[in-house]
């Protein structure tokens, strides 16, 4: 049945449903109510005191309509209900139909808040609902909805009452997916009771049950979907990557530090993983600063040496270029090429693997088809020299090959899921060339609770860099307010005389109304205040060249002040600068505090974060941020300020977008559902009904 079916939805009302993203029965009933209101308890007229919120079961004695006289548009209904305890008095206003709909010796619930008027209890525009058994609108705990305009509550409730009358006399819109001795072992409510007791509980601790069940459908796809994604993975096949032993270690011992127990742990987990012929699928998670890229470096390079390519994918052309130089920087005693692949810049002359497909005239194209050229083992080379290319989401362009290609590293990329992994292996076995899927590894800063990464990245394993290198300070943070600025101003001139390099980043490129500071004002402010120095800016929107050449100068110690926007929040690293400047922290998240201060405190030398603010009120959230250095508690803040989409939201959209109703902090639910996941799985097709949502659902992850 359609929605148009329903008493009361005509093409207007579908549209406005529409608004909604109802359009289907099935959505109405999943149109889930934001929150309730508990009108159940019926109360006597004389029982009744302000601010309470009251239903009332009585009779209407007289009711009137009035314009008000002083707005003539404005109208007043007044009526009279008593019961058997006494009378009161009720006033509406602009809702003139109802003397119409409730005239004298009406039964009738009104539901809504005792206010006082004129020194007397009155009713003030209360829901009200002809006496019946079964109330909707009244006299129960009555769901209020997400709304849009020209569709009221009391509309939605008629919709979704008569969606679920359909649904209890024949089940005809929705299936229970769940079998009966899942149902049974985890005490869960059928389906459509769920439904109903959602919408219009019954009592508080029904309603909880059937957030227990629609919560536990929502984990339990989820984790079937992981579950599924492993599978597939299983049944492909990566190239093994011999572990290199005797130059890892020459590499190891030339870096200008020691790796910390953790680097050296998930290096090693990496490595062990690159031998295997299942893809790896990691995730190496560590606060910022903690030393992810050199990790990364040692699997690539065992890549490179087994003559194969590694891919390195960072968010931004400045943080591949970053990369880029980092990179090459620790391979440049090897005989193995680096290249860079970006929109704006190409090094790559020694790849002539790296090659758009198909090729213009090319000595490389035979028969039509596009001929790999194979990686060099020249002669005389202790190992062969394979390739690290750097790059940006240019690379996985359609047009462009990676015939060797065994190892993709991920950097700050939130949003890579399945799709680009699809992508990725197009991309790695062009027309012809056995199917390969490479390796993958992931990496960011954002702090996800183990147990929490472990179910609901199930699919993937997980390193973690608990501890950042030894040699670090803490990040001394101070927040400054308007009336400070002369202080800082003075803490700023010592900094520059002691030869610091500082950032200054602020939330705007241009000056706007809203008052925030800006790159361009800010930049003519410390030019005026500090003119004996270099002062630079940098935004997103300068060109590409101009942004790298800003950012090559500061990190050659030429700059003393860079003005920039966030287009430096993720990765940059430049240890010699050691104060970072936050303006308008206020406009900030916590995460995005966080990461902006990781951009100090990467060496030895003592680094200071000051987060200023020229809101009068002081703001919670940045006095702790002051406090706080760990990135697991800034997130736990956030956490339980904003919520897990405002932390993990990014992460992987696909995942978290599923739930409306499940809270991940339930432990207890979370492990119940890993072991119905972990039953269901084996048997998936014998419970058809599951198995369509779980395709439904890998569908819709493959298509975002
Ligand atoms: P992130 O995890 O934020 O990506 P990076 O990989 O950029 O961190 O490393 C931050 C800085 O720390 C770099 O300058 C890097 O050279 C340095 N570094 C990495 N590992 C260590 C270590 N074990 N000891 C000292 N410094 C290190
Ligand atoms: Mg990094």
């Amino acid at each position: 049945m359609m929605l148009t079916g329903l008493h009361g939805v005509g093409t207007a009302i579908q549209q406005k449903l529409r608004r909604l993203a109802i359009t289907t029965l099935t959505d109405l009933l999943y149109h889930f109510p934001a929150h309730y209101e508990d009108f159940s308890n019926i109360t006597a007229i004389t029982a009744c005191a302000t601010d309470q919120a009251v239903t009332i079961l009585g009779t209407i004695k007289k009711i009137s309509t009035r314009r008000s006289w002083k707005r003539r548009r404005f109208t007043i209904t007044e009526a009279t209900i008593t019961d058997a305890s006494g009378d009161m008095r009720v006033i509406w206003f602009n809702q003139a139909y109802i003397a119409e709909q409730l005239p004298a010796n009406t039964l009738v619930y009104l539901s809504g808040k005792i206010t006082l008027y004129q020194k007397k209890l009155v009713l003030n525009n209360p829901v009200y609902e002809l006496y019946k058994t079964e109330t909707v609108h009244t006299a129960r705990i009555v769901p209020r909805y997400a709304l849009t305009t020209g569709l009221t509550h009391k509309q939605l409730r008629y919709f979704i009452k008569q969606a679920l009358q359909i649904q209890t006399t024949n089940y005809s819109i929705i299936k229970d997916w769940l079998p009966a001795n899942i149902l049974d072992q985890y005490q869960l409510l059928p389906i459509t009771q769920a439904l109903q007791a959602i919408h219009f509980p019954n009592s508080w601790a029904e309603l909880e049950q059937a957030k227990y069940r629609l919560g536990f459908d929502e984990l339990l796809l989820v984790l079937l979907f992981v579950q599924a994604t492993r599978a597939s993975l299983a049944k492909e096949t990566a190239p093994s990557i011999p572990f290199a032993k005797t130059p890892t270690k020459t590499l190891v011992d030339r870096l200008p530090f020691q790796l910390t127990n953790d680097q050296r742990v998930a290096a090693w987990d990496i490595i062990k993983d690159l031998q295997h012929t299942t893809p790896m699928n990691r995730l190496l998670e560590g606060d910022v600063g903690s030393g992810k890229t050199v990790v990364a470096a040692l699997a690539m390079y065992n890549v490179a040496l087994a003559c194969y390519q590694a891919v390195l994918m960072a968010p931004t052309e400045l943080l591949a270029e970053q990369h880029y130089h980092t990179i090459k920087q620790l391979f440049s005693h090897t005989n193995i090429n680096v290249g860079l692949w970006t929109r704006s810049k190409k090094i790559a002359a020694s790849f002539p693997s790296v090659l758009p497909h198909p090729p213009t005239p090319s000595p490389l194209r035979r028969g039509g088809e596009f001929l790999p050229s194979p990686l060099r083992r020249r002669a005389g080379d202790e190992v062969g020299s394979g390739e690290i290319i750097i790059g940006t989401q240019a690379l996985i362009q359609k047009n462009v090959h990676f015939p060797k290609l065994a190892l993709v590293v991920v950097d700050e990329q939130h949003r890579f899921g399945v799709t680009q992994r699809q992508q990725l292996k197009q991309v790695a076995t062009p027309r012809g060339a056995s199917l390969l899927t490479p390796h993958l590894l992931s990496m960011t800063a954002t702090p996800i609770p183990r147990s929490l990464a472990l179910t609901i990245y199930g699919d993937l394993d997980l390193s973690l860099l608990a501890q950042l290198p030894k040699n670090r300070k803490p990040i001394i943070t101070k927040l400054f307010s308007t009336e400070q600025r002369l202080v800082l101003q003075k803490i700023i001139t010592e900094h520059l005389a002691n030869q610091a390099q500082i950032y200054v980043v602020v939330p705007r490129i241009e000056e706007k109304d809203d008052g925030a500071r800006s790159v361009q004002t800010e930049y003519k402010h410390w030019q005026k205040l500090f003119p004996n120095y270099r002062i630079a800016y940098l935004h997103g929107q300068l060109p590409t060249e101009e942004k790298q050449a800003v950012m090559e100068q500061f990190r050659a110690g030429k700059i003393a002040v860079l003005i920039t926007t966030t287009v430096i929040e993720v990765g940059v690293d430049v240890p010699n600068a050691t104060v970072m400047i936050i303006e308008g922290a206020e406009h900030f998240g916590l995460a995005q505090l966080h990461q902006l201060r990781g951009r100090v405190g990467r060496s030895h030398q003592q680094s200071y974060c000051y987060v200023c603010t020229d809101v009068a009120y002081p703001i919670k959230r940045l006095q702790y941020f002051v406090k706080n250095h760990n990135g697991f508690a800034l997130a736990d803040y956030d956490l339980k300020l904003r919520g897990p989409g405002a932390v993990y939201g990014a992460i992987q959209s696909g995942y978290f977008n599923q739930f409306k109703i499940a809270t991940l902090s339930n432990t207890k639910q979370l492990q119940q559902v890993k072991a119905a996941a972990a039953t269901l799985y084996p048997n998936i097709k014998r419970y058809p009904a599951l198995h369509a949502k779980l395709q439904h659902m890998i569908k819709r992850v493959h298509l975002e």
